[in-house]
């Protein structure tokens, strides 16, 4: 059953097959780890297995590559999977792929996500909850990646930023730990998702500097940029690839969506061709205009291809370990909406891109030496227009909650007698309480700012700082998803839940951030030696990427991790077996 061979859906139908996981349950799992056929070699895999009827492992991969694609909701591979005829394709035609992906935590957020595919733990215990909170103390906001404490390298005046905030360890560390040879390397556009991606203390991580659009890291990970990295020539590669503005790559700008949608971008700016003149009008330079073009991608296969190319990835027996986190797909996504003909585009593209990283993983690694796999760290919601949601204001919210505080203060005496808090929104609502504000006259706060929001239309839902910082989650929709999203000095006082379709956003586009499929269902695709193609239809929480490529690679990992214990354990066992034919000898 695993094994069919794929056929990529035809755009436009239902993902029925996505869902049939959650109905065939653990038991159809168990039963498949007797019965997953990897034991019959095919032409296309050279690989000979061992003993028949045994657990079959492949030889352990040199390299694992884990390819984070920013905003790729599995929708994206039902629409237009069809399209591709790249590394996309690949991965659709020789890959164990799910499209019932899942991110079990609410907020689905780039930060949130990249560090859970790393760390194979709920943003509650990694603690990279969002991109950015409010410092209730400083009464400012913090960046999920800003770190004071180390200086930019390969830039003058650059942002200083590191993992600091991430408080447990991911697979460049349990790779490290398991034999400090390996070399462990994370490359990517946006700096808050190739840190999240790359744990604690990878050998590197690298990203493209926002103001200046070149390479950067910092002192946390080296004092000096590696020969791949400073050879890399940004500026002229980005002016090479915007020069002549951003036009589709294949067919008909009107297939196979219409390419003018008015609710996009601009609102004015909404067809192609985009000139390079009307991008930098946008966005002021080519190094910012790249970002949200495919090209911000190109940037990223270009400098992960130096990688195999120029490093020492994948040389040796010792596993080593490059993270990818392509993020044009995100701004794109942002600014035009995921049934944009942009969107198309920037796939079709990213299409291409992925086939020279294979290539040159083909060539200088291996065909058989490498385990690469693609997923997202989230979804996205349509344009509020199109889902039949509402743009909500982070102000109206705030209001909101200022006049609940201020009706309780006419009506209870004690909460009058005590300072005012203030008020800000980061994801959330945050309150700022005085220190004379005792316990209990917080929460009877929190509780009426709640109770004022959810009488509006377009929220479905508030939880309070109360409600998720008991020991146990509340037991309303979502209460669960929430929980595990949580940490007490980092995220609000008041988390909003929208209602579906609508959503807090002060820009034009859409976002995400939500605890609707949408933003947390993606595709979860595995390739390597001794996999067998198979589009299952499995279940499977993203909290079981890390774990499972620890495990392929033979490295060890925590005892403690979600994937070790319960149910959860059940699953993870599932997929492995789906995966590689078993949890056989690897590294648990
Ligand atoms: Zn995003």
């Amino acid at each position: 059953m695993l094994a069919r061979p794929i056929r990529p859906a035809p755009p436009g139908t239902s993902p029925r097959w996505a869902w049939a996981g959650r109905v065939a349950g653990i038991g159809a799992l168990v039963a498949c780890v007797a019965c997953h056929p990897s034991t019959t070699a095919t032409a296309d895999d050279p690989q000979p297995h061992q003993d028949a009827g045994e657990t079959v492992t492949a030889a352990r991969p040199r390299l694992v590559v884990v390819v984070a694609v920013d905003q790729m909701p599995s929708r994206i591979v039902e629409r237009y999977g069809a399209r591709w005829t790249g590394g996309l394709r690949r991965v659709l035609d020789e890959g164990v792929v799910t499209l019932d992906g899942w991110h079990r935590h609410a907020g689905t957020f780039t930060a949130a996500g990249h560090a859970t595919l790393a760390t194979g733990r709920d943003p509650r215990e990694h603690g990279f909850v969002a991109n950015r909170w409010w410092d209730r103390d400083a009464w400012t906001e913090v960046d999920v990646v800003a770190d004071p404490e180390v200086k930019p390298v390969g830039v003058e005046d650059g942002r200083p930023l590191s993992p600091v905030h991430l408080l447990t360890e991911g697979l460049a560390d349990w790779f490290e730990a398991a034999d400090p040879r390996a070399h462990t390397v994370g490359v990517g556009l946006k700096d808050r998702a190739v840190i999240g991606l790359s744990g604690r203390h990878p050998d590197l991580a690298v990203w493209l500097d926002r103001n200046t659009g070149r390479w950067v890291t910092s002192t946390w990970y080296a004092d000096a940029l590696p020969p791949f990295v400073a050879r890399a020539e940004v500026a002229r590669r980005a002016r090479e690839l915007l020069g002549d503005g951003w036009t589709v790559l294949r067919g008909d700008p009107d297939e196979p969506v219409p390419d003018r949608v008015l609710a996009e971008a601009d609102r004015v700016h909404v067809t192609f061709p985009h000139r390079t003149k009307d991008l930098l009008a946008w966005d002021g330079t080519v190094e910012a205009a790249i970002r949200a073009t495919p090209f911000g991608d190109t940037l990223v296969a270009d400098l992960a291809v130096a990688a195999v190319e120029q490093g020492s990835l994948g040389r040796d027996d010792v596993p080593d370990l490059l993270c990818v986190a392509f993020s044009s797909t995100d701004y794109v996504g942002h600014r035009f909406g995921p049934d944009s003909r942009e969107i198309v585009d920037t796939y079709d593209r990213l299409d291409a891109d992925l086939a020279r990283l294979f290539d040159a993983l083909d060539t200088h690694v291996g065909r058989d030496r490498y385990v690469l796999l693609l997923t997202s760290d989230h979804g996205v919601t349509p344009l509020p227009e199109h889902a039949g949601g509402r743009r909500i204001l982070p102000s109206e919210l705030v209001a909101d909650a200022e006049r609940a505080v201020a009706e309780l203060r006419r009506t209870d005496e004690a909460i009058a007698r005590l300072p005012q808090p203030r008020v800000a929104y980061r994801d959330g609502v945050y309150f700022g309480f005085d220190a004379a504000v005792p316990n209990e006259a917080r929460a009877k706060i929190r509780a009426a700012a709640a109770e004022a929001l959810r009488r509006r239309e377009d929220v479905a839902d508030v939880f309070t700082w109360d409600e998720l910082s008991g020991a146990a989650p509340p037991k309303r929709r979502f209460g669960r998803a929430v929980f595990r999203s949580f940490h007490p000095e980092r995220s609000p006082d008041l988390w909003v839940v929208p209602a579906k379709g609508s959503l807090v956003i002060d820009y034009p586009g859409t976002t995400h951030g939500t605890p609707y499929a949408w933003d947390r269902q993606v595709p979860i695709a595995v390739v390597g030696p001794g996999i067998e193609p198979a589009r299952t239809a499995l279940h499977v929480e993203t909290v079981l990427v890390a774990p499972l490529l620890a495990h392929l690679a033979g490295v060890r990992t925590p005892s403690d991790l979600p994937a070790a214990t319960g149910s959860t354990a059940r699953a993870f066992a599932g997929w492995a077996a789906a995966v590689s034919g078993g949890l056989g000898d690897g590294g648990r």
